[in-house]
Order: structure tokens, then sequence, then C-alpha cells
């Protein structure tokens, strides 16, 4: 997609600071942090967000959920716990529209988030 930022941090056409990515997905520092851990997972290919999702892409939010696990024990989360979020449509605040999955630590999370 042409005019997405998350395409374009995909094809290296915006700088990030990428922490891990592989084939399908890209996981980076959130540029403007609401954490002391704020990053962000994306699949490479570009889908709008959650309701755009089809069978095919099963596969590749699995694989984002498992780097979301794998990343935090890595950074000595597991202990403190941390916040796995998306947002969808205009109620939730989603402002990119690139699906993408906020990873959140290293503070204490309200709930319900308000
Ligand atoms: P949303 O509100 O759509 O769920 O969140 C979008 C997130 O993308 C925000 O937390 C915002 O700070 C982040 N973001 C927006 N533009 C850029 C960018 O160019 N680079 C990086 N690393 N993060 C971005
Ligand atoms: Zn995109």
């Amino acid at each position: 997609m042409q005019d997405c930022i998350f395409c374009k941090i995909v094809n290296r056409e915006l700088p990030s600071d990428v922490v891990y990515e592989n084939e399908d997905i890209l996981v980076f520092k959130d540029i403007k942090p609401e954490a002391p851990v704020h990053l962000l997972l994306i699949p490479k290919k570009h889908i709008p967000s959650l309701l755009d999702l089809s069978e095919e892409d099963a596969g590749v939010i699995g694989q984002i959920q498992l780097a979301a696990s794998r990343l935090a024990r890595e950074m000595g989360l597991a202990e403190r716990g941390f916040r796995l979020v998306n947002n969808c449509g205009r109620d939730s605040g989603q402002v990119v529209m690139h699906v993408h999955y906020h990873l959140l630590a290293g503070r204490p999370f309200k709930w319900p988030p308000g």
C-alpha cells in the first residue's frame, strides 16, 4: 500500500528501530512510547484492520502472538507481565490503518482502560 506508513517501514522507505523480523512479521519500537516498553508487532502484508482478516491470515496473527510471548520473556517481562493491545476502528482510537498490536510494559496499567 503506497500511502501506508507501516508498509513504508516494512519496505525501509521510513526508518524504524527494528527489534525482530522474519518473512511475515516485523516488530519495532513505537515512535511515541506510552510505557517504558512499547513495541508494535505487525504483519508485513498490508491488512487495514482486524475486520479485514481472512482465513489465510490466521498464521501471521498466530506468529504475532508467539513473537509477543517470546519477546516478553526475553525482555524479562514474565514476572511483572505486559499488555498486548489491538485497536480496531474509530472508537478504539486506531490511527494507523495497518493491523498492529501494541506490546506495552514496564508500568502498571488500568483495567478497564477507559
Ligand atoms: P493506533 O492508535 O493506530 O493503535 O497506534 C498507532 C501507533 O503507531 C501509535 O502508538 C504511534 O505512536 C505509532 N506510530 C505512528 N507513526 C509511527 C512511525 O512513523 N514510526 C513508529 N515507530 N511508530 C509510529
Ligand atoms: Zn500497510
